[in-house]
């Protein structure tokens, strides 16, 4: 029997929208759910993550690693949001080099630097709304 433990969450950069909602750097999916489930966009006959695909939500362990991967797709620094997220009880759970990918996840807080001008999306009960414009470096706990 083993006695490693699983880290179950971590954190991914997401672009912050003109329109203060958020969206995956890579492939710009808008992310407005705070219950997510992973689709694979290779082979649709399987329930991401598998271990020889791809596919899965990634988490990185650090939120430097977790920016690393979000600025290389072009945004700046400042128009990225630090989503920290769990896999939820039950999926899939493969360990990377640097964090994981799994098939759900919960978001459980939202970072972001300010940005003028922008109001930054929040979540009220499952989806995501827009809020107020922020002033200063703001967090929120979901
Ligand atoms: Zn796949």
């Amino acid at each position: 029997m083993s006695s490693d433990v699983v880290i179950t969450v971590g954190w991914h950069a997401m672009r912050i929208g003109e329109d203060g909602m958020l969206y995956t750097p890579a492939r710009g999916i808008l992310w407005d759910a705070r219950f997510a489930h992973a689709l694979c966009p290779l082979d649709q006959s399987h329930e991401p993550p598998v271990i020889n695909c791809s596919c899965g939500i990634y988490l990185w362990y650090t939120e430097k690693e977790a920016m690393e991967h979000g600025l290389k797709y072009g945004a700046e620094p400042e128009e990225l949001a630090l989503v920290r997220m769990r896999a939820l009880e039950g999926s899939t759970v493969i360990i990377h080099e640097n964090g994981l990918r799994t098939g759900a996840v919960e978001t459980v807080l939202i970072t972001t630097s300010y940005r003028s001008g922008l109001n930054l999306a929040f979540y009220s009960n499952t989806t995501l709304v827009r809020l107020g414009v922020f002033n200063e470096a703001s967090y929120a706990f979901i």
